[in-house]
């Protein structure tokens, strides 16, 4: 791939000078406090500005430094985190912190080997971190980067491949002008997300536009060049809605969740008792009947309770990176005298206990919708 001097040189000025006039004001722009910057950065991964910005001023508030964040609870960081997804982000960075905490005095380490130990802090978030905070010339390539990299220098490679990740990282430190690596990686992600658009990028508008190849060449909207991913796996699930037999008018009504395993998807958060429909011959087509016995079927042999599914109340969706749940929802009722101890990583609650417990987005929002009678 060819360089042009000046192109490059006219492509930094321009975006640092667009950037220092155009910049959003965002929370964690207001200081180089590199553990906000770290929390933010790890919030923004796959999720949108909007959504992140009072996610994090919540989380900051409760958790203001390194120190607040490793001794917090685990359940506490994330009920914090919920409705964020990827909860796993929460988890690497508590563990992080710790580390910080116990191996470097509390204080963010400045050097590269060092950050990128940390858990969960891949390439993208050391540079991240040690740019904008540390305005270290580090690159820290996005998809948003990728984006404006791949136009800008009419770069034709897959953006999936590593090697065209490696090619603009060192694109980057070439691009850095001396002192302004915060700036210059902040400007890039900022054109990315707000001109140099996935869709319809604003090219008339945008501060590079005179010497931007993609956009001569016409060819702005295909690129970059992204290989497809496979689709998410369709899931079909049933899950329970096990409501106390005894409940008697006016008292609140109480539910059963269950915790999942300490590894693996959404370890150890909270949910509705659920199954995968996969063993059944009937599969997608399962009536609300079949779905009901095998309910009651899983339900006994799998966590040794006995619950008598009453009705279909709905259904839920989710999609995972990997993953589509579609879960059909069904009211059960357990025998007031259940022949059955409560599994341990079962609980009894009502809708008011809901905050003491860190439940994945899509069965906060199933159960939430229960609880409005919808
Ligand atoms: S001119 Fe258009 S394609 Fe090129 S960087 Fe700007 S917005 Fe992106």
């Amino acid at each position: 791939m060819e360089r042009n001097l000046y192109t490059m040189k006219y492509f930094s000025s321009m975006l640092l000078e667009w950037y220092s006039l155009h910049k959003r004001d965002l929370p964690w722009r207001r200081s180089r406090n590199p553990f906000h910057i770290w929390v933010s950065e790890i919030m923004l991964q796959q999720t949108r500005v909007d959504t992140v910005i009072p996610y994090f001023h919540r989380f900051i508030e409760k958790f203001p430094d390194i120190d607040a964040l490793a001794s917090a609870p685990e359940e506490e960081v994330l009920k914090a985190w919920e409705g964020l997804g990827y909860y796993s982000r929460a988890r690497n960075l508590q563990s992080a912190v710790k580390e910080v905490r116990e191996q470097y005095g509390g204080e963010v380490p400045r050097r590269k080997q060092d950050i990128s130990a940390l858990k969960g802090v891949g390439p993208y978030t050391a540079g991240a971190i040690l740019s904008i905070a540390f305005n270290q010339p580090e690159p820290a390539v996005d998809g948003n980067v990728m984006r404006v990299l791949s136009r800008y220098f009419y770069i034709e490679e897959d953006i999936g491949a590593g090697s065209t990740r490696a090619y603009m990282e060192h694109l980057i430190r070439d691009l850095i002008p001396e002192g302004t690596a915060s700036d210059f990686n902040q400007a890039l992600m900022e054109l990315g997300a707000l001109v140099c658009t996935p869709r319809s990028p604003h090219c008339l508008t945008c501060p590079v536009m005179e010497h931007c190849s993609g956009r001569i060449a016409g060819a702005e909207e295909s690129l970059p060049v992204k290989k497809k991913a496979k689709p998410p796996r369709p899931e079909q699930r049933v899950a329970a809605f096990i409501t106390e037999g005894n409940a008697g008018e006016g008292s609140a009504v109480k539910f059963l969740i269950r915790q999942r395993p300490e590894e693996g998807l959404l370890a150890r958060m909270w949910e509705l008792p659920h199954f995968l429909l996969e063993d059944l011959p009937f599969g997608w087509n399962a009536s609300h009947k079949q779905c009901m016995d095998y309910l009651q079927g899983r339900m006994a042999e799998q966590e040794r309770l006995v619950v008598k599914p009453q009705q279909w109340i709905g259904n839920t969706e989710h999609t995972f990176s990997h993953i589509h749940w579609s879960i059909g929802l069904y009211e059960c009722a357990i025998p007031e005298k259940s022949p059955s101890p409560l599994p341990a990583h079962y609980r009894w609650i009502d809708y008011s206990e809901m905050d003491k417990y860190a439940f994945p987005k899509v069965f906060l929002t199933a159960i939430k919708r229960l609880a409005a009678g919808q």
